[in-house]
């Protein structure tokens, strides 16, 4: 393992610094190639770990790591966090006042800081690349790369700086970041940035905790309070298409007794940013938002995101939905999918006047149409939006996965429709539109079907017993399975395929899927499809911490996931830690913040237990479809040695499972070696703390065997039998 110049590995100060005891894919080669020298790309959905990519190598470095980043807010939040773990990093923005920008500058010269976030178009204001010369800048990062491509969604041409930025200091290598899934804003990032023989690494765009939804779209505020009020301390995002939607959303739902607030681009400045600011601080769980919401804001504990009305895209889609569930826990992904809202949306269409728009944004919402259509797995779908292929048949967390929806013979319409589609071609050597087609289907008199004489075919008013946007309807549906298909040409026209015209000629039975009906059921609210991510702890528990983390967040001014995240109350609320090696040994738990705020909880946890009683949880399974498979793990273990583990993982301490059993402690700490030995993935800080691991390690250096007396003697005595089985258990594996 390397060393490095601050004596610590990655690993090592993962856990020291951030809580963490294991990488998320990929966030280990990320900070190994930019450590190397190397320019690197990082592109992994939201919600991957991106930060901690610059933010771990920062530590490692000596001289300062510069971090570009476009949005003023978002530099506050990451500095607030990484001040919150005890690292010191700052930022330079026009938010600040001349006093503090002197303040900081003069910081920056002590070389008091690891990291510093400035905005772009900072860097070639007055003599700031002078000053920056002076403070050994080592690695450049780039944040929201995709910001430099005028592809992507938030071109900023500041971003166009950074050349010079990089010709100042030549010999630092670019990290560059994005959560941008497509192609062709990557390559822009490689070429922009002229990134000298960068590594790129890619991860799949899957978000694994994610569940996705798409029910009919009937009573909009009643469905979205339906599914609110059955998720009342969850924070949530509801798009809407217009101002107006948000705030007459907001207020239909504060009418019935929720803590809903508006957000859009016509607001009043300073009340935008407190409704923000509310949202942010867990103050008022539900925003109801247009498009404009959501660049600035990282909170992580967005448990849904709902599109009352459809989006223009699935990019769109796919982003907006990204914002739920950044921590990791379980996320819902509800789109509210109608009929009408496709029609009102072609309409839109009819006012774009440049042609080659006209038929992107036609394509766009064809796909988005397709989206809530589809039969068949969302996730899928998604994926394959973006060129991945989703292997596995089923993801059991999308509702067609999960309730496959009811079927209906539709050989006969299909038929009618089919067979229409051929006769025109026959008839009139062209081809036209859906809606000309359930025109001369339900029988229509129109000036175009006088024209062409459609009322003599033989399928005129074939389908009288339907209504036109029933036939529209029937036909996209033929069109997803593959008998039909548009045309290229200047308008949409629709043609059969092979499969179309085979299955006209042999009567294929031909089976469709009807959509899910609206989400309400029985108890109120949509019933909860996510279970991949979810953390199960003491409920009760979980919501009295967060109120003490509440109670800290205020005192500091800074939002409650600064403090610690839900994934770190969850797992409190289900290990009720009582000492600090149990505390620290939970994710998100590091040194700084053990110090800082270990009592407090661990009081909350004791106040609890005094007159509750102490639950016990399942083990967890990780969300993370990269998730590296262990080895050999599990497999060899008998079984007493397994009820050892289930009880350790489940949160008893040790010598309690001693206790519970009827075993002696030495035994269990003999399980839990063997179980390590096997390749079981447990953290070793439960057992010991990184200063003993130290210790033991040079101790056991000295020795040609393994034998624990000698190396106890040469410690003298100070660290136990059972750590320093443990610590032998680690490192035989390695
Ligand atoms: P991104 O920028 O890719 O959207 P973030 O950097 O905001 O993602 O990280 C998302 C969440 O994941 C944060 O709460 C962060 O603390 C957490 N996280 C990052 N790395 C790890 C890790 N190795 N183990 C556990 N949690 C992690
Ligand atoms: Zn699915």
């Amino acid at each position: 393992m390397a060393l490095t110049q601050e004596g610590r590995s990655l690993p090592a100060l993962l856990k020291q610094v951030f809580g963490y005891s294991e990488f998320r894919p990929l966030q280990r080669e990320i900070m190994e190639s930019s450590l190397a020298g190397r320019d690197t790309v990082a592109i992994l959905p939201t919600g991957a770990g991106k930060s901690l990519c610059y933010q771990l190598p920062a530590l490692v470095r000596r001289g300062l790591t510069v971090v570009i980043s476009p949005l003023i807010a978002l530099m506050k939040d990451q500095v607030d966090q990484l001040d919150a773990a005890g690292v010191a990093a700052t930022f330079l923005n026009s938010s600040l006042d001349a006093a503090t920008q002197q303040q900081r500058m003069a910081e920056l010269d002590r070389g008091a800081h690891k990291l510093l976030y400035i905005a772009p178009e900072r860097v070639l204001m007055g003599n700031f690349l002078a000053r920056l010369a002076r403070w050994n800048v080592e690695a450049l990062v780039v944040d929201e790369a995709h910001c430099i491509s005028e592809w992507g969604h938030d071109f900023r041409p500041d971003y166009r700086n950074l050349g010079e930025l990089r010709a100042a200091h030549p010999g630092a290598p670019i990290v560059a970041l994005t959560a941008t899934a497509t192609p062709q804003v990557r390559g822009d990032i490689i070429a922009q940035l002229k990134l000298r023989d960068p590594a790129v690494y890619l991860s799949s765009f899957n978000r694994p905790n994610l569940s996705y939804r798409v029910v009919e779209k009937t009573k909009v505020a009643k469905q979205v309070w339906e599914f609110a009020a059955g998720r009342p301390e969850d924070s949530g995002i509801i798009y809407c298409h217009s101002r107006k939607g948000t705030e007459s959303l907001a207020d239909a739902l504060r009418a019935e007794g929720l803590a809903a607030i508006a957000y859009h681009a016509g607001m009043e400045p300073d009340e935008r940013a407190r409704n923000q600011e509310a949202f942010i601080r867990d103050e008022a769980r539900i925003v109801c938002a247009t498009l404009a919401f959501g660049m600035g804001i990282n909170k992580p504990n967005v448990r849904y995101v709902i599109h009352a009305d459809m989006p223009k895209n699935v990019e769109s889609y796919y982003q907006q939905t990204g914002r739920a569930g950044r921590d990791g826990l379980a996320g819902e992904c509800l789109m509210l999918f109608s009929r009408g809202d496709v029609m009102k949306n072609l309409k839109f269409l009819d006012d774009i006047t440049d042609e080659q728009a006209k038929r992107i944004a036609r394509r766009q919402l064809d796909q988005m149409t397709a989206y809530g259509d589809e039969p068949r797995c969302r996730r899928a779908y998604l994926l394959r939006y973006f060129g991945e292929e989703w292997p596995e048949g089923n993801c059991g967390n999308c509702d067609n996965c999960l309730e496959p929806r009811e079927t209906w013979d539709a050989t006969v319409e299909a038929q009618k429709l089919l067979s229409c589609i051929f006769r025109i071609r026959q008839k009139s050597g062209f081809s036209v539109g859906w809606k000309h087609l359930a025109d001369v289907l339900a029988g229509a008199k129109t000036e175009r079907i006088e024209k062409w004489g459609h009322e003599t075919l033989s399928t005129y008013g074939i389908g009288k017993d339907r209504s036109r946007d029933a036939w529209m309807d029937l036909g996209r549906q033929l069109a997803q399975q593959g008998l039909a298909e548009l045309e290229a040409g200047d308008f949409p026209t629709v043609g059969l395929t092979e499969k179309g015209l085979l299955a006209l000629k042999n009567r294929t039975p031909i089976h469709l899927a009807r959509p899910h009906k609206p989400a309400v059921k029985a108890g109120g609210g949509a019933p909860r499809l996510a279970k991949a991510g979810e953390v199960p702890c003491d409920e009760g528990l979980f919501q009295k911490l967060r109120a003490v983390r509440k109670g800290f967040a205020d005192t500091r001014n800074v939002p409650p996931y600064v403090i610690f995240s839900d994934v770190t109350l969850r797992h409190i609320a289900r290990a009720y830690p009582r000492v600090s090696a149990e505390f620290l040994a939970l994710p998100g738990v590091g040194e700084r913040k053990l110090e800082e705020f270990g009592n407090a909880f661990m009081e909350a946890v004791d106040e609890w237990l005094a007159d509750h009683p102490r639950q016990s949880f399942p083990g967890l399974k990780p969300a993370r479809a990269q998730a590296p498979k262990r080895v050999g793990a599990a497999s060899g273990l008998g079984a007493t040695v397994l009820e050892t583990l289930r009880q350790f993982r489940d949160g008893a301490g040790m010598a309690e499972i001693a206790q519970a059993r009827g075993l002696s402690l030495s035994t269990i700490e003999g399980h839990l070696a063997q179980a390590i030995e096997q390749g079981e993935n447990l953290d070793p800080i439960a057992f010991y703390t990184p200063e003993e691991a130290g210790r033991m390690r040079a101790a056991f250096e000295g020795h040609d065997g393994m034998a624990l007396s000698p190396v106890h003697e040469k410690l003298g005595g100070e660290i136990s039998y059972g750590k320093l089985k443990m610590y032998r258990a680690f490192a035989g594996r390695e």
